[in-house]
């Protein structure tokens, strides 16, 4: 399994991009950093889109990636909870913003949006997909992706701590989790459902605790400004843990 960060952040820059992941080439969760990320070539490789949750800069390319789906005369398959799908025809493809690709063109719409479960295994393009619900300020989820041949990876997305729940479900070889605040934001993490280092060492010591291993830890979603506070605290998380704990970054590329 290669898994490629294409968007590794909170906020847009020339230098960052926002949220999204890309596993093997063909499955893309979520979409911040989409279709700024990929040739058109590359986005006609996709063969699903697996959103978290409604938040901008988790579900911001889909109408980009859309209208250049439908000009292929393509349909790109889309996967979340109802939430989100709920979002996209409010919000974003309603007919007013831009064109509801989920009912146009009307023998084959550019998107097929294809509502999942938590806690239920299903099957997407050769993938064994486990949804988990996980601690945010609106209705979120974290997706284990297994491979045919078998590596697993565990991305939480967004989420505040008391992740207890979502552990006992979950047993990646690699996890990639949020920090968007270094510890001075604490209690505004707690309240919006984020993590700092803090916070997250505690789920970390949690994780170790219940499943009796601790995998290399990926990180993702940060705040660009305190992301070298971030990486001082991070460091010293790390090291009390005595385990790997890395900051993400656009391009960064893993392999399992
Ligand atoms: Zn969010
Ligand atoms: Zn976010």
């Amino acid at each position: 399994m290669n898994i490629r960060l294409l968007g590794a952040h909170n906020c847009e820059s020339q230098n960052s991009k926002l949220i999204s992941l890309l596993i093997d080439d063909v499955l893309a969760i979520d979409v911040g950093g989409l279709t700024s990320s990929l040739s058109f070539e590359a986005q006609q490789k996709l063969k699903a889109i697996l959103l978290t949750h409604q938040h901008y800069d988790h579900i911001r390319d889909i109408p980009a990636i859309a209208m250049n789906f439908f000009l292929h005369g393509a349909t790109v398959n889309v996967y979340s909870i109802p939430p989100v799908y709920d979002a996209l025809t409010t919000h974003l493809l309603n007919g007013t913003l831009y064109p509801n690709f989920l009912e146009e063109p009307q023998q084959s719409p550019a998107v097929k949006f294809t509502i999942i479960e938590p806690h239920k295994l299903v099957q997407i393009e050769g993938y064994s997909i486990l949804t988990i619900p996980v601690k945010h300020n609106v209705p979120t989820v974290g997706y284990q992706i297994a491979s045919p041949d078998g590596k697993t990876v565990f991305y939480t997305s967004d989420t505040g701590p008391d992740l207890a729940d979502c552990w006992e479900h979950i047993s990646p070889q690699l996890l990639i989790t949020e920090v968007t605040g270094s510890d001075k934001y604490k209690e505004w993490a707690v309240q919006s459902g984020h993590l700092t280092p803090a916070l997250l060492k505690q789920e970390l010591i949690n994780f170790r605790e219940l499943k009796g291993y601790l995998p290399p830890v990926i990180l993702v979603h940060m705040s660009p400004r305190l992301e070298k506070e971030i990486e001082v605290e991070i460091a010293t998380v790390a090291q009390d843990l005595n385990s790997p704990i890395t900051l993400g970054y656009e391009g960064m590329q893993l392999h399992l």
